[in-house]
C-alpha cells in the first residue's frame, strides 16, 4: 500500500464510489467490523457518473475515488476490478464489466467467456481477479491505495448462485468450489477484493 500525506475525516462516513450491488455488498460486509459508516452512491444527488478511461485497474480506481471525492466534497472509497484470464491475453481486464457490449449483463459476459474458451484444454483455463483500491480524502487527494488478486481457473460451467459477476464461471482450485458456491465470509477472506482492502484498514482506522 501507498501512503501519501493527506488528512482525511471519516467522522461522518465514508462514501464507497461503486452502483455495482455485489461490490458494495462486499465492501460493506468488509468496512463494518471497522465501525465505519458507509454511504451509497444512491441518494447522493451530487454524484456524478465517472468515466473509466484509464486504461489499468489503477488508473480507473483513482479517477473513480478522485472525482467522486471533488464532486461530493466527502470521503470516497472507489475501486476497480476485473477478470484476467490468461489464455485470453488477459482479457476482460478493465473492460471485464462491458466484455459483451457496454450495456452486458454478468450473463452476457459469462456466455462470452465460456465461448472464448470452448477450445482452451484445463490446464490453460487459468484465470485471477484483481481489485485496485484509492482512498481520496473531500478535496479528491488520494490518501491511499492498495490493490489485491486472486488466482483461480475458469470451469466449463457456472455452479452456484452466489456473488456476482463472473463468480459461477471461477473455480477456488484450494476449495475445489466456485466463488458462486463458496460462503460470502469464505470470499471476503481470499477475494481480491479482501485482500485489497485488507491492505487499506490500517490507514482507515487512523483516520476514523
Ligand atoms: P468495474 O465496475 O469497472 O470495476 O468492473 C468490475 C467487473 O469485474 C464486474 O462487473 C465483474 O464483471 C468483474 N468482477 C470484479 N470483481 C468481481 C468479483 O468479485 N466477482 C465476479 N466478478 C467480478
Amino acid at each position: 500500500m501507498m501512503t501519501v500525506p493527506a488528512s482525511i475525516d471519516l467522522s461522518k462516513g465514508l462514501v464507497l464510489g461503486t452502483r455495482n450491488a455485489g461490490k458494495l455488498r462486499e465492501l460493506v460486509a468488509l468496512l463494518g467490523p471497522l465501525g465505519i459508516e458507509c454511504h451509497s452512491l444512491d441518494g447522493l444527488e451530487a454524484a456524478v457518473e465517472v468515466e473509466e478511461t484509464g486504461s489499468t485497474f489503477a488508473e480507473n480506481a483513482a479517477l473513480k475515488a478522485t472525482l467522486q471525492a471533488q464532486a461530493l466534497g466527502m470521503p470516497v472509497l472507489a475501486e476497480d476490478s476485473g477478470l484476467v484470464v490468461d489464455a485470453l491475453d488477459g482479457r476482460p481486464g478493465v473492460y471485464s464489466a462491458r466484455f459483451a457490449g457496454p450495456s452486458a449483463d454478468d450473463a452476457a459476459n459469462n456466455a462470452l467467456l465460456l465461448n472464448e474458451l470452448a477450445d482452451v484444454p484445463d490446464a490453460r483455463r487459468t484465470a485471477h481477479y484483481a481489485c485496485h483500491m484509492t482512498l481520496a480524502a473531500a478535496d479528491g487527494s488520494v490518501v491511499a491505495t492498495s490493490s489485491g488478486q486472486c488466482h483461480g481457473r475458469i470451469d466449463r460451467k457456472a455452479h452456484g448462485g452466489g456473488g456476482f459477476g463472473y463468480d459461477p464461471l471461477f473455480l477456488v482450485p484450494e476449495y475445489h468450489r466456485s466463488f458462486g458456491e463458496i460462503a460470502a465470509e469464505v470470499k471476503a477472506m481470499i477475494s481480491h477484493r479482501g485482500r485489497a482492502l485488507r491492505a487499506m484498514v490500517d490507514c482507515l482506522r487512523r483516520h476514523h
